[in-house]
């Protein structure tokens, strides 16, 4: 499949990469938007967050846990940071698998453009 996250989960293309474990992965965003912008992955692709069902939910609760240790990793936890899923063309949604943008290091505007 040529997927761009698939292949940075399976370490087919190189990537900053600040976690990982048998279901989920943790890199930093190629173009960062924010002082730290990490991206946190499912290993398993899934198109986006329209793709979780009862078989898979688990899945979300591991990457809601991952972000939360990345934030406090990263020293943002008490002054806070945006979790950001993009879904489809209108939501921004760039690449077709399933991620989860973390933000931080600077004050973030809402609503968003
Ligand atoms: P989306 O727009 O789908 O919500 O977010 C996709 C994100 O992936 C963008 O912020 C973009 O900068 C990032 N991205 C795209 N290709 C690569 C890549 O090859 N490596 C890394 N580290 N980030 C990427």
């Amino acid at each position: 499949m040529d997927c761009i996250f698939c292949k940075i989960a399976q370490h087919e293309i190189p990537a900053n990469t600040v976690y990982e474990d048998d279901d989920v992965i943790a890199f930093k965003d190629i173009n960062p938007q924010a002082p730290i912008h990490l991206l946190i992955v499912p290993r398993k692709h899934l198109v986006s967050i329209m793709e979780i069902n009862d078989e898979n939910k688990e899945i979300l609760n591991k990457i809601i846990r991952v972000a939360q240790n990345l934030a406090r990793q990263n020293n943002i936890d008490n002054k806070g940071f945006r979790l950001v899923v993009n879904t489809g063309d209108d939501g921004g949604q760039t690449v077709g698998h399933l991620h989860f943008h973390l933000l931080g290091g600077r004050f973030m505007t809402w609503p968003p453009g």
